[in-house]
């Protein structure tokens, strides 16, 4: 098969498709792949490293969406990509379609088969590859509370991990999924003093066992969030009710109720946010005070950090984007309802069904 990797071109979007390690396993697999010019090269992978591994560059992506049968990028479509694609061509992509007819529209009109990053599924009924933008934007999450919490940033002059003789930075983590889990990891190791609350008795079971008593497990109440709040230094919104809106669990009340230069980050911001208070920033101005508490609210905090986050994103589509080259699109999503669950739209027709129900009439 012949696979197309385009230059990603939503702005600031440095992440790319394939890795040249995974252009290599594709080659390696007996396929061939061909990316566009500096595809990769803002993130440190070269023209050369991808010839090296295999893959032919083409000068634009006008030729990689003629060619290529199918095509591995990292964002949705822009129109103009979507206008490229053909029937008979497969997507594997991030695509999020719900809130976003056009794209919907213009998928459908492509005739292409279009697999969403988003929607393919685990034994477990979670998200692969979403997982590893959650771990990432855990991870950042209190790097970039810790950054903010230095006075000339506007913080109160807070060191989350202190110093011997002085105690450590209070951090609250609202939810403990995957980016709370990730959230706790990074605060530990920075020596924080770490509070996550949860409103699954499981999932803190799981976490006391994984801590080992290194932090503090709270079963999430109005109650818990507004003692814990008022006494943090770095709140963490890491909150998710699949298919629904993050639910405004720290009120405007909570947050005056808060330090001065305390810091809270919202992650679930591109789900509307879990703080009353919340809105979405960008990387190049990523945060804004109310009450005297500076809020982070970058909705892609993995594109901060675009080097790991291709290789880490690339790291859980490979097997399923080997699977589609090796066996054929039809095939591989026969054999695999996990990936089945990825198909979005195909000639002509939406076929997911959270698509269709946000979007019905406008189709
Ligand atoms: P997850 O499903 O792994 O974890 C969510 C957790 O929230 C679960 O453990 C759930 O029990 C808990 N929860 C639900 N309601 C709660 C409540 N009222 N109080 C406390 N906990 C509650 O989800 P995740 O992968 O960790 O993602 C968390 C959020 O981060 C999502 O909104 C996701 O979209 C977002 N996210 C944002 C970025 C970004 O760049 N801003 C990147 C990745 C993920």
């Amino acid at each position: 098969m012949l696979i197309g990797v385009p230059k990603e071109i939503k702005n600031h979007e440095y992440r790319i498709g394939l890795t040249p390690a995974a252009v290599k396993e594709f080659v390696t697999n007996g396929h061939q792949v061909m990316v566009e010019n500096n595809g990769g090269a803002a993130i440190g992978f070269t023209n050369e490293q991808y010839e090296e591994a295999g893959a032919s560059i083409a000068a634009g992506p006008e030729t990689i969406f003629e060619k290529a049968e199918m095509i591995v990028k990292v964002k949705e479509p822009q129109p103009n990509e979507c206008k490229m694609l053909s029937e008979g061509q497969t997507l594997y992509t991030y695509l999020h379609l719900a809130p976003d007819p056009t794209q919907t529209e213009l998928l459908v009109k492509s005739g292409a088969t279009c697999i969403a990053y988003e929607t393919v599924t685990d034994r477990n009924g979670a998200l692969p590859l979403l997982a590893p933008m959650s771990e990432v934007a855990g991870r950042m999450s209190v790097q970039a509370g810790a950054h903010f919490l230095e006075k000339a940033q506007g913080g109160s002059g807070t060191l989350l991990g202190g110093v011997p003789g002085v105690a450590p930075g209070k951090v609250l983590i609202v939810g403990g999924g995957v980016v709370g889990t990730n959230a706790a990891k990074m605060a530990l190791g920075m020596g924080a003093d770490v509070t996550i609350l949860d409103r699954s008795l499981p999932r803190l079971r799981d976490l006391d066992d994984i801590f080992a008593g290194r932090l503090k497990t709270v079963f999430s109440t109005v109650d818990a969030i507004e003692y814990y709040s008022s006494k943090a230094d770095l709140v963490v919104g890491a909150v998710l009710i699949p298919g629904a809106a993050a639910p405004k669990l720290l009120t405007r009340e909570h947050i005056k109720a808060m330090k001065e230069g305390s810091v809270v980050v919202d992650v679930a911001i591109d789900q509307g946010g879990c703080f009353e208070t919340s809105k979405a920033t960008t990387h190049q101005d990523p945060v804004y005070v109310v009450d005297g508490v500076v809020h982070y609210c970058v909705a892609n905090m993995p594109g901060g950090v675009a080097r790991t986050s291709t290789m880490a994103l690339n790291n859980a589509t490979l097997p399923f984007g080997i699977a589609l080259a090796n066996k054929g699109p039809k095939k591989a999503m026969l054999d695999d309802p996990h990936l089945l669950n990825g198909l979005n739209v195909h000639k002509g027709k939406v076929t997911y069904k959270a698509v269709t129900d946000a979007l019905g009439e406008q189709l």
